[in-house]
């Protein structure tokens, strides 16, 4: 047992992972760079292993004897929001879309360098230690030149006001509480909309232009709400 004070904390992996060869590289690998491995060999132990204890993140391997990684990831998202990163081997048919909207974080691709998974962990883990900030100051949400303070139904850009209507602030609010994430057309029409959408899938788009000609500098070059081709929206997180 290393000496560490308090501030040193160290991060915990749950490593979900049936390749033996590949657990021990990995464990070593990850120890050095600073992270705490525990290890699920199959789908049924990491579920085990997660209610009863507490991860910081978990890496998640895709084919997995027992219970499958999706069917983990699912299972984890029911009672936690910890960081998951998913592993899928090469090959693999991965559909983007349904990972996100099952919860994943991220996801790599095996074989892959140790540093470009530790840069992905960290990644995640910077990304969602900014959320919490923003869900630890409640209903205030501030990201880049954009406040909205939920509980006044009020949204400012560079300190003037914009009107929003009713279904264009939960959109905004929803992305202001993910910033730097994908958010899936199915998940923000879920969570905005929920039963209430009708018409054909244009109605968020035409949302997702009124707001950007709100907070954009330019609407037709967005720097904050990025179009991801094919899957969905996300608000970027500014550098200043
Ligand atoms: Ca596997």
């Amino acid at each position: 047992m290393s000496k560490r004070t308090e501030n040193e904390k160290r991060i915990r992996l749950l490593l979900v992972e049936d390749e033996e060869s590949f657990v021990d590289a990995l464990t070593i690998g990850l120890n050095r760079e600073g992270f705490d491995v525990d290890i699920a060999r199959d789908g049924q132990e990491a579920i085990n292993r997660f209610t009863s204890a507490s991860y910081d993140l978990v890496l998640l391997d895709l084919m997995l004897p027992k219970v499958s990684g999706l069917d983990v990831c699912r299972t984890i998202r029911l009672s936690s929001d910890v960081p998951i990163i998913i592993v899928s081997a090469k090959g693999e048919e991965v559909d983007m879309v349904l990972m996100l909207e099952i919860g994943a974080d991220d996801y790599v691709t095996k074989p892959y360098r140790l540093r470009e998974l530790v840069a992905r962990i960290r990644a995640v883990l910077r990304r969602r230690e900014n959320h919490e900030v923003l869900d630890a100051s409640d209903e205030l949400l501030e990201v880049g030149p954009i406040r909205m303070d939920v509980d006044a139904r009020r949204c400012f850009v560079s300190g003037e006001e914009v009107k929003l209507r009713k279904k264009e602030f939960a959109l905004l609010r929803l992305l202001l509480e993910n910033p730097g994430r994908v958010l899936t057309r199915e998940v923000l029409i879920d969570r905005v909309w929920g039963n209430d959408y009708v018409g054909d899938t244009k109605t968020l788009d035409v949302h997702i232009k009124r707001l950007r000609s709100l907070i954009e500098h330019d609407p037709k070059a967005p720097e904050h709400i990025s179009t991801v081709r094919g899957v969905g929206y996300r608000f970027e997180l500014t550098k200043s």
